[in-house]
């Protein structure tokens, strides 16, 4: 099977160079693990994160070794209890075509009762975050005035919605395509909606959220930052959940020059990572998984497909090629 492997610490932009796909042997999974033949890959934000060599709440990769990240797939062969062949789960050796994983580290998901891809985005890690982020670390509460930034990916897409289904007083989304910024608002439900790339992110979000905002989800940093910060009302707060438009950045990013505003609001802000946060998937499943059925909570995923196109997948992310989760198919 074919795995992906990172050769080079890449600065700024990743390139190809820093990576290559490697022919690796199929072994046998060994007393307690399966053997996963991969079926849907997913390529997050954060793995530009894992590529460099700054200690982070995640371990870099390692160099010359096969990448890690969420995927789905199928048991192909057993010798761990519980798990059968034909089985799906869901694991953390992404990367690759085929995975030898210890029955501790796969989780056991059910085909009929979602598409498999929504394991990985808005069932999975990316809903959870989502949630997490507005209810627990943003304390959203009914009422609020809410703004999320890289609204038309996939964690923003799924915190505008849940905001709105919570009885939020009104959505605020921006995005990165006037095509992005249409589908929040027909299709999403956004009260409002703005493209980033077409006029300051203030004057844009003060147009569109008149009365201040209580939350803000922040998937970007930069200048959407310190945009929500000057449009925060008394008492709001600020998730801090990524900041995208850094994370290719050779030299550090001007920060918000309005973070006294905080002391006239009272403003909170604060970072999370989903991680800390499992202790709520079964609410999470419980709660949004009805919406996902019923089309109450919209989705949508930008599926690339083949091994050999998930650096490319990965580089989109960065991009903004993707609407809602981005996938590879195998
Ligand atoms: P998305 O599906 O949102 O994809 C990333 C999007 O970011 C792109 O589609 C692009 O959309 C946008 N983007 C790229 N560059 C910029 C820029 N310079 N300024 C503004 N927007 C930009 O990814 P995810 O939903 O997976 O992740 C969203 C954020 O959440 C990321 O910051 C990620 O790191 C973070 N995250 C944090 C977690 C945590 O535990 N704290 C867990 C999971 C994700 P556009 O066309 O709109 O520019």
């Amino acid at each position: 099977g074919r795995e992906w492997h990172l050769l080079s610490r890449p600065v700024g932009w990743p390139k190809p160079e820093d990576f290559a796909l490697v022919e690796a042997e199929v072994s046998a999974p060994g007393e307690g693990q399966v053997l996963v033949r991969n079926k849907y890959l997913s390529v997050d934000p954060y793995m530009r994160g894992r590529m460099s060599a700054a200690k982070s709440y995640v371990a870099p990769f390692e160099l010359g070794k096969v990448m890690q990240g969420g995927a789905v797939g199928e048991v192909v062969a057993s010798n761990a209890e519980g798990i059968a062949v034909g089985d799906h789960v869901l694991h953390f050796f992404g990367w690759r075509e085929y995975a030898v994983v210890a029955a501790e580290n796969a989780v056991k998901v059910d085909p009929e009762a979602a598409p498999l891809s929504a394991y990985l985005g808005v069932l999975g890690m990316t809903g959870l975050t989502a949630y997490a982020g507005l209810l627990r670390t943003a304390a959203f509460k009914e009422g609020d005035s809410v703004f999320v930034s890289g609204a038309a990916g996939a964690v923003g897409s799924q915190v505008g919605q849940i905001a709105k289904l919570k009885g939020a007083s009104r959505v605020i989304g921006s995005a990165g395509s006037d095509e992005k910024v249409k589908l929040l608002v027909e299709e999403y439900g956004f009260d409002a909606a703005f493209n980033y790339k077409n006029g300051p992110v203030g004057e844009q979000l003060r147009a569109a959220a008149p009365d201040g905002i209580d939350v803000y989800f922040d998937n970007v940093g930069g200048d959407h930052l310190e945009a929500a910060i000057g449009s925060l009302n008394r008492g709001g707060r600020i998730a801090v959940c990524g900041m995208i438009s850094v994370y290719n950045n050779t030299e550090p990013a001007p920060g918000p020059k309005n973070l006294a505003r905080l002391i006239q609001t009272r403003g909170r802000i604060e970072g999370f990572l989903v991680g800390d946060h499992y202790d709520l998937q079964p609410q999470f499943v419980q709660e949004v998984g009805p919406w996902v059925r019923s089309g109450e909570l919209k989705y949508r995923e930008t599926v690339v497909e083949g091994v050999e196109n998930t650096l490319e997948a990965f580089l989109g992310v960065l991009r903004g090629d993707n609407t809602g989760k981005m996938i590879v198919k195998l």
